[in-house]
């Protein structure tokens, strides 16, 4: 007879459990953790697919520490191998990286304690692992399990792509008993399926979490100066927190930066025309310093770890809707508030339009770019849901609204625009579809100009028909009309505009139009953190006495990281910081219940915190 199942001595999640509250300080698995890690505990291979922040790194680093043997992680980026073996390494876990940041004599002497069996877990770069000598080193050594961290880098629809991934089918062909687990990010279809083909993982057992990230506040703003908006949103909401401003182009990523620094911010730029060098000690900044921002084109962010990255702002449309989640799940990694914000005007709807039909793709291809592209669109200008709206996109059932986005919290209307479209696109029509968005609604307001003089457009029937509407709310309509394809942008001439088909089924009254009635400017400015869980302290709101204590304990952190040459939050997450101003404990044993304190940290730290709490 077998045993019953929950009888504490025969669970094989006990050692699991023991090791996630003793070693890392959690109660309890969140999610799937711990089907996860029963089944690779097992032998089982997995293919990991959870959001950013959803706690994949625990589902192999634990089983890596239950199985017998030395745990293999692959990762892509030797910047941040040492981050990751120094978190490990302050939990007590027996951790190295081999990359080709160390000298041959330290790659020896890791080599040497794998050998003795003195390490819980390697981390590697992917083109050493697969060097033909190093698997000959691995085969003679016990291997817990292989752990294949941004699974999505071996595909090339991911945004990621790395061809060193590629070789790592042959750990199926070499080390066929021992559980490999690919883990990644990236939600799309295509991607999941390379990633299985590739890696020979199509037998795996796949465990796919949802992929909401319920604590990230959706907001867009109607762009309009967009540099003082982000100031302004950076000063109300985020006066001293770190985060990443994306930027299109390398010139404005720099602008930015500048601007920002003016502006009294650390604001540093990250891109591809900058030196390696002065990329690397920006990002080095970003990781190890507190409130640092990084203005970066999208060459910046994979693999960054940084828990508590506040903010994720985008002064300019993103590529797609994938690569926009990917981009804004950056933040909030730590589960507390975050802000995914964005500037989006008509210029960003011209720029985006004119990307898929300057496009040198065949037509299918095309028609997959406009489908994502109309689906970006959709996003910017719904009066939905936000996150109903990324969640669908994404082919999940979206919750009912969710609370914590602008249009949440903020309802915008739906109007019946018909009237002001066809004015809109009868000045289009009658102007001889050439002009941009400023002139058209000079034409619409009836401004006497120079040029509209000379150009005769003060005769035209539609002069002077739009007075009853603002320029901002013209502009408004001119967007959305682009973006519902009701208007072309002349992509040959001066990129002025166009009746489409469908404007000109409007313009003969057969069809009605519905846009967003955007809010004026400045009323909008949701509050983070609605719809989180008030379990976790969100130090935004510390204020009197705690802001004080939250201070004081980030100083004392911010000391040893620095003795330490580790990243503040490899010493204690701000999660943690945070429980310890609201719990203020005053003895070890109330210090070792914190989330976060397990046994190691508790002997290092808890001395050090309890004085700066017990001096207050
Ligand atoms: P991912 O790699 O999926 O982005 P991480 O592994 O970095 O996520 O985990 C995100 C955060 O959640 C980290 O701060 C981690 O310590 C925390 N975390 C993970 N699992 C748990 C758990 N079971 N209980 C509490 N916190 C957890
Ligand atoms: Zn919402």
């Amino acid at each position: 007879m077998n045993p019953p199942a929950n009888s504490i001595e025969n669970d094989p999640l006990a050692p699991c459990l023991e090791l996630l509250q003793g070693m890392f300080g959690y109660d309890s698995f969140r999610g799937q953790q711990a089907e996860i890690i029963s089944h690779i505990v097992d032998g089982g291979d997995a293919l990991v697919l959870m959001p950013t922040g959803g706690g994949k790194s625990l589902c192999y680093q634990i089983p890596a520490l239950v199985r017998p043997g030395l745990g293999v992680v692959v990762s892509p980026l030797i910047a941040l191998m040492k981050d990751q073996v120094d978190a490990l390494r302050q939990l007590g876990v027996r951790a190295a990286f081999l990359n080709s940041s160390l000298k041959p004599g330290e790659s020896q002497a890791i080599e040497a304690q794998a050998r003795e069996g003195a390490l819980d877990m390697l981390y590697v770069a992917p083109e050493r692992l697969v060097m033909p000598h190093f698997l000959d080193f691995l085969e003679r050594l016990k291997i817990a399990l292989f752990a294949i961290d941004e699974a999505h880098c071996v595909s090339q629809w991911g945004h990621d792509f790395r061809p060193e991934y590629r070789g790592l089918t042959v750990l199926h062909e070499r080390f066929p008993n021992v559980p490999r687990v690919a883990l990644t990010a990236t939600a799309d279809g295509p991607t999941r399926r390379d990633i299985a083909e590739r890696l020979q993982l199509e037998h795996a057992r796949r465990f796919v979490a949802g992929f909401d990230r319920p604590n990230i506040a959706y907001q867009l703003v109607d762009k309009n100066e967009a540099k003082h908006q982000l100031l302004a949103f950076l000063r109300n909401d985020h006066p001293r927190d770190s985060g990443i401003v994306y930027c299109m182009s390398r010139r404005k990523v720099d602008e930015v930066a500048a601007f920002l620094a003016d502006h009294g911010r650390i604001a540093l730029p990250y891109h591809a025309g900058l030196d390696a060098a002065v990329r690397e000690r920006n990002q080095e900044r970003f990781l190890r310093e507190e409130d640092i921002i990084v203005v970066a084109t999208v060459a910046f962010g994979m693999g960054i770890d940084k828990p508590n990255v506040r903010f994720v702002a985008h002064l300019d449309v993103p590529r797609s809707l994938e690569a926009y989640y990917q981009e804004t799940g950056r933040a909030g990694r730590d589960g507390l508030p975050a802000d995914a914000w964005m500037a989006y005007g008509l210029g960003d709807v011209i720029a985006l339009r004119q990307m898929t039909q300057d496009s040198t793709l065949d037509d299918r291809q095309k028609r997959v770019e406009l489908q994502k592209l109309d689906a970006l669109l959709g996003y910017c200008e719904t009066v939905d849901c936000r996150r109903r709206v990324l969640l669908s996109y994404f082919g999940e059932t979206p919750p009912a609204n969710c609370g914590n986005c602008d249009t949440c919290l903020a309802p915008v209307k739906q109007w019946d625009a018909t009237e002001a479209a066809q004015k809109a696109l009868s000045a289009v029509y009658r102007t001889g579809q050439k002009f941009g968005v400023q002139h058209l609604t000079d034409v619409l307001l009836g401004k006497l100009t120079e040029r509209m003089q000379s150009w005769g457009h003060d005769q035209l029937k539609t002069f002077g028909v739009g007075k009853d509407l603002s320029r901002p709310a013209w502009g408004s309509i001119f967007r959305q009309l682009v973006a519902g394809g009701y208007l072309l942008v002349d992509m040959e001439g001066h990129g002025g505009l166009m009746l489409g088909p469908r404007g000109a089924s409007v313009i003969k009254g057969l069809e009605t139009v519905h846009l967003r009635a955007d809010r004026e400017r400045g009323s909008l400015k949701p509050k983070s953190g609605g719809a989180v869980s008030t379990r976790r302290s969100n130090p935004a709101a510390f204020q009197g006495e705690d802001a004080i204590l939250w201070e004081e304990l980030r100083h004392c952190r911010a000391e040893l990281a620095r003795t330490q040459g580790v990243p503040p939050y490899v010493i204690f997450h701000d999660a943690t910081l945070a429980e310890i101003v609201t719990k203020r404990p005053s003895t070890r044993g109330e210090f070792a219940v914190i989330a976060g304190v397990g046994r190691s940290k508790l002997e290092r730290y808890a001395d050090l915190f309890l004085e700066v709490v017990n001096s207050r």
